[in-house]
């Protein structure tokens, strides 16, 4: 290393100084390697573009035309509301008028006279002059008072116009542009690190993936990407680097389940368990089908001598903690202990309560450890652990803290697994460390590792995210269940609904209120969900005995709360989104969501699975602000269609996606769609590195591709040791580090 070319410094490369350096080095780029990879984000096609002459001859036509030209000037004309912005383009052939009716504020500031514009629209004409209203804008060049070549260049943009046919559009920040790498300038960067670099970039792929699949070299694909000479070119040479940046992924994640199943000893559990029996037995309702399938699975997988690596999948209500415990008991049975995760302090309280109840019966110990564990407590608790007892042990984070030791970890359980990070399921198998009675270490043995997410996952993201992992799936809920009816309401409705409520809780049901929190305004969430607590307390429902909860509470009084609201004395529980996961109340049958519009899809369909868990039909309210009234009828029934790009719709859409489908895997595909994969689960937290140009949600088929492809060569060639792997190896190395399991080295 050292002497690679493609990890020369940007401030060596010509055209880019330190200030340069300085701003790219915030964008990530600090390397010619890193720019070679800063991919454009869109095409302009110089070669479709009309001049104002011609522009002029498609007036009316209703056609579709793009021009390019510089900004002669900016007015306001007329008065509101006929007001409008005009702003007149020109080349040497002529003028084009831009006419926009909204967005006058904004876009009178935005744009500069002199800087060059690429424009697209339909034209008209209007009282003889050539028009496009509202246009599509790209912003090219700034105006010559900007620019370091100055004024004496020609308007129109020779600069880039010489480069002629389908030029790169590269995403530029403020602050990129305060240094004059705006487009036109990074544009000029590019073409000099192509023309110096390009040729120090080796081949990653295999002449047999190359020939198999007719993939171009990566030297042709980065050129083309950057400056195609054609668009079957550039397709050509997306679909070559979308692949490998797919089938890199797909090849860490292969070659670390092999790792993690062959790389270290596990643990054959005896799965003849009588504990897992009896509670089967014990149990007031008989297994689903579902269910028994899948304790099968995973028994079948605890048996062998190689650690387990699954993801437990199933829809909100469908059943999971039972089949957890099931598994906890086979692994306490054959004399281990199991560690069982949960993402907040309130789920752990209640998976210990539930598992409390299933367990005691058996003579199964069973210990909480959270961040209220106290310090007296906390200290022999980990003397116990380290020493191999108790039989189950529930906790959040602080499982993972370093002084906590478990001396027979055989069963990691971690529940809802989006809240954790990858990183983070690799430290708890780091603690499958045996010790022996005296509390010396005897040998590794890997834990095995069984992950819960109620969020269903479309295939493309679970592939990514758990690529590592078997998959098992509950695919039922168990019988009996009337379902949820979830409408939209508006605040001039609230009357209503507050009859409804009285209504439902008058044949005895309980009810969730719940109000969102978001970090950014968590005081003044709290404030709106602890005012509206009074309110309801004192004025909507006095007769009626009500509970508040949210975060910020002590612990204990959060509990009181809570433990009341489970036996059925509180009835209506008003609570911020602390309730989102897991929590279980049969009798509570109905939920107010209010200020839906503020909640995501997936939230509320975890929100939304607290209800429907009884024999009661259940309901849930999400409220709307009055102004969504005719946007939602209108979005009814349409929500495949286009998202707008627009925040306020886009919560329209939300809430008539929730009220159109209980169907969790239908609202998190659409979850994905608005929201993006990156987002869809914290996946920088998770570990997961971004994706620079495949699209999970286009490029499903090249990703099955990719893993494929993965697959066969980790089987062939798990630690890559072959010599046309190397460079494979080099890259992984390089790129996706933090996704190997440490326990390998060399
Ligand atoms: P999940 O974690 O998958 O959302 P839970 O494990 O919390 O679901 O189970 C939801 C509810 O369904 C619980 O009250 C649980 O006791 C109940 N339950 C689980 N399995 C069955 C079954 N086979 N038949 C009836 N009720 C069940
Ligand atoms: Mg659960």
């Amino acid at each position: 290393m050292g002497s690679d070319p493609l990890e020369t410094p940007v401030r060596f490369i010509k055209g880019i100084g330190p200030k340069r350096a300085a701003v790219l080095a915030e964008h990530g780029v600090t390397t010619a390697r890193h720019l070679l990879y800063y991919f454009p984000y869109g095409y302009l096609d110089l070669s479709a573009i009309d001049s104002m002459a011609a522009l002029k001859t498609h007036a009316g036509t209703g056609n579709l035309r793009s021009a390019v030209g510089s900004v002669r000037s900016i007015e306001l004309l007329g008065r509101p509301p006929r007001q409008r912005l005009v702003i007149r383009l020109e080349d040497p052939t002529g003028q084009v008028h831009l006419v926009f009716f909204e967005g006058i504020n904004f876009l009178k500031k935005a744009f500069q006279e002199g800087e060059t514009l690429a424009v697209s629209g339909r034209v008209t004409k209007f009282k003889n002059q050539v028009q496009i209203v509202h246009p599509m804008i790209d912003r090219l060049a700034p105006g010559p008072e900007d620019e370091a070549t100055g004024p004496g260049e020609p308007r129109g943009g020779e600069g880039f116009l010489h480069t002629g046919g389908i030029v790169p559009k590269y995403g530029s920040t403020r602050e990129l542009r305060d240094v004059r790498l705006h487009v036109r300038g990074l544009r000029k960067i590019m073409r000099e690190v192509i023309d110096t670099y390009l040729r120090y970039v080796p081949e990653v792929l295999t002449p047999a993936l190359l020939q198999a699949h007719g993939f171009d070299g990566i030297r042709d694909a980065l050129s083309d990407i950057h400056f195609p000479a054609s668009y079957e070119r550039l397709e050509q040479a997306r679909r070559r680097l979308k692949f490998e940046e797919l089938f890199l992924m797909q090849l860490t994640l292969a070659i670390r389940k092999n790792l993690l199943k062959n790389g270290l000893p596990g643990i054959a559990f005896k799965i003849e368990s009588r504990l897992a029996r009896a509670l089967v037995d014990g149990l007031p309702f008989t297994l689903t089908r579902a269910q028994v399938g899948v304790i099968n699975e995973i028994a079948a997988d605890m048996r062998e001598p190689r650690p387990m690596n699954r993801l437990l999948q199933g829809d909100v209500g469908s059943g999971k903690t039972l089949v957890a415990v099931a598994a906890a008991l086979i692994a306490v049975d054959s004399g281990y202990q199991a560690l069982f995760m949960a993402p907040t302090e309130i789920l752990a309280e209640q998976h210990y309560g539930t598992l409390s109840g299933y367990c005691a019966p058996l003579g199964v110990k069973i210990r909480l450890l959270t961040a209220a564990t106290g310090g007296k407590e906390r200290a022999s608790l980990l003397k116990e652990l380290a020493a191999g007892g108790p039989g189950i042990v529930i906790g959040t984070h602080a499982l993972i803290q370093e002084d906590v030791l478990f001396g027979r970890a055989g069963l990691v359980i971690i529940d809802e697994q989006h809240r954790f990070g990858v990183s983070q399921r690799l430290s708890l198998r780091r603690k499958g460390i045996q010790n022996d009675e005296s509390g010396a270490p005897v040998g590794v043995l890997q834990p095995d590792l069984l992950v819960m997410t109620a969020t269903p996952i479309p295939r493309t993201l679970s592939m990514t995210l758990y690529g590592d992992l078997d998959v098992s799936v509950i695919g039922e809920l168990p019988p009996g269940r009337k379902g949820i009816r979830t409408s939209i309401r508006f605040e001039k409705e609230r009357p209503a609904v507050y009859q409804f409520l009285r209504d439902q809780l008058g044949e005895g049901r309980q009810v969730y209120i719940v109000y969102p929190l978001v970090e950014e305004s968590e005081k003044l969430d709290l404030k709106a969900a602890t005012e509206s607590f009074e309110l309801l307390r004192r004025e909507v429902f006095p007769e009626i005995s009500t509970g508040l909860v949210h975060g910020r509470m002590p612990a204990e009084e959060r509990d009181a709360v809570m433990a009341s609201f489970k036996r059925g004395e509180t009835r209506v529980l008003v609570s911020t989104t602390v309730i989102e996961v897991g929590i279980d109340v049969p009798n509570a049958s109905v939920m107010v969501v209010e200020h839906a519009e503020r909640f995501g899809l997936s939230q509320m369909h975890q929100l939304r699975g607290r209800v429907g868990r009884g024999a009661d039909q259940s309901y849930t309210i999400l409220m709307a602000p009055d102004w969504m009234r005719g946007k939602i009828s209108a979005a009814s029934g349409a929500f495949a269609g286009d998202l707008a790009p627009d925040d306020a719709l886009l919560s329209v859409r939300r809430l008539v996606i929730m009220s159109e489908t209980n169907d969790g895997f239908k609202i998190a595909e659409n979850d994905l769609k608005i929201r993006g994969p990156g987002e869809f689960f914290g996946t920088r937290q998770s570990g997961v590195p971004g994706l620079r140009i495949a699209d999970l949600l286009t490029d499903g088929e090249l990703l099955e591709l990719a893993r494929v492809e993965a697959e066969r060569i980790a089987a062939a060639d798990p630690q890559l040791r072959r010599s046309e792997h190397q460079r494979l190896r080099e890259v992984i190395g390089r790129e996706f580090r933090e996704l190997l399991p440490l326990t390998q080295s060399g």
